[in-house]
């Protein structure tokens, strides 16, 4: 499958964006923070291919345990649309459920072991 351009957003609509990434293998993560948000993730792309068109100024930034991760948060709605990984800060996951035109429940997701990434106790 090849990396195709797609519009997504918060459920507010206050942060839309436009990203350029695969969708499979989709993926969740077991981290204390995943596991909380059960959002089902794209694979690794380039930072560069994430576009924020509107609305940066309502995005909320959460970072814990290593804080390199950047999660990033609708103020108003609450919603995940986007972070910025652990593992490499240039490469960056969207929540496929923010994505337009995409199913996240037709995919099929493995489990990533984020939790043994995290160096300090229940991460
Ligand atoms: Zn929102």
């Amino acid at each position: 499958m090849s990396a195709e351009l797609l519009q997504g957003s918060c459920h507010c609509g206050a942060v839309k964006f436009e990203v350029r990434t695969e969708i499979a293998p989709a993926g969740r993560c077991n981290c204390s923070l995943c596991r909380r948000k059960g959002a089902l993730m794209t694979p690794r792309f380039p930072a560069r291919q994430l576009k924020i068109l509107s609305g940066e100024d309502a995005l909320t930034l959460y970072q814990f345990n290593t804080q390199v991760a950047k999660h990033y948060f609708c103020k108003h709605c609450g919603i995940y649309p986007f972070h910025q990984t652990r593992t490499d800060p240039q490469q960056w996951r969207v929540n496929i459920g923010c994505l337009e035109g995409v199913d996240p429940y037709a995919l099929e997701a493995g489990v990533a072991d984020g939790a043994s990434l995290s160096v300090l106790e229940d991460a």
